[in-house]
C-alpha cells in the first residue's frame, strides 16, 4: 500500500488556531540539507522553488522532525487536547 493510501485512512481534527509545530524560516533559508523533507512520513515539509513549505495540519505526530532537524529550526509541542490526528485502524 502506498503512503498516500495509508495517510488517507487517517482522520484529523485540525486545530486551526494553534500550530503544534513551528519552524524558523530564517534558519530554513540557509539550511544545507533540508533533511526534514526526507524524514517526515506525512510529507509535511516540501521544497517549493527552493523554499521550505510546512503544513502542520497533515502531521501524524511521530516526532521525527524534532530529531531530524539538527539546525534548531523545529519547535515541537503536543497537540491540544482532542485535536490532531485520529488513528482509526490502529
Ligand atoms: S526544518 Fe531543519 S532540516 Fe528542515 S529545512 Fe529547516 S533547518 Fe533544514
Ligand atoms: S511530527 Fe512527524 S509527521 Fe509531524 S511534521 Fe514532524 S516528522 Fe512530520
Amino acid at each position: 500500500m502506498k503512503i498516500e493510501d495509508r495517510l488517507a485512512l487517517l482522520n484529523y481534527k485540525t486545530d486551526k488556531s494553534y500550530a503544534h509545530i513551528t519552524i524558523k524560516p530564517d534558519i530554513c533559508e540557509t539550511c544545507p540539507d533540508h533533511f526534514c523533507t526526507f524524514a517526515c512520513p506525512a510529507r509535511c515539509y516540501t521544497l517549493i522553488d527552493g523554499k521550505i513549505n510546512f503544513k502542520y495540519e497533515d502531521c501524524v505526530e511521530c516526532g521525527t522532525c524534532s530529531v531530524a532537524c539538527s539546525h534548531g529550526s523545529v519547535t515541537w509541542t503536543n497537540t491540544r487536547g482532542g485535536r490532531g490526528v485520529k488513528y482509526k485502524y490502529g
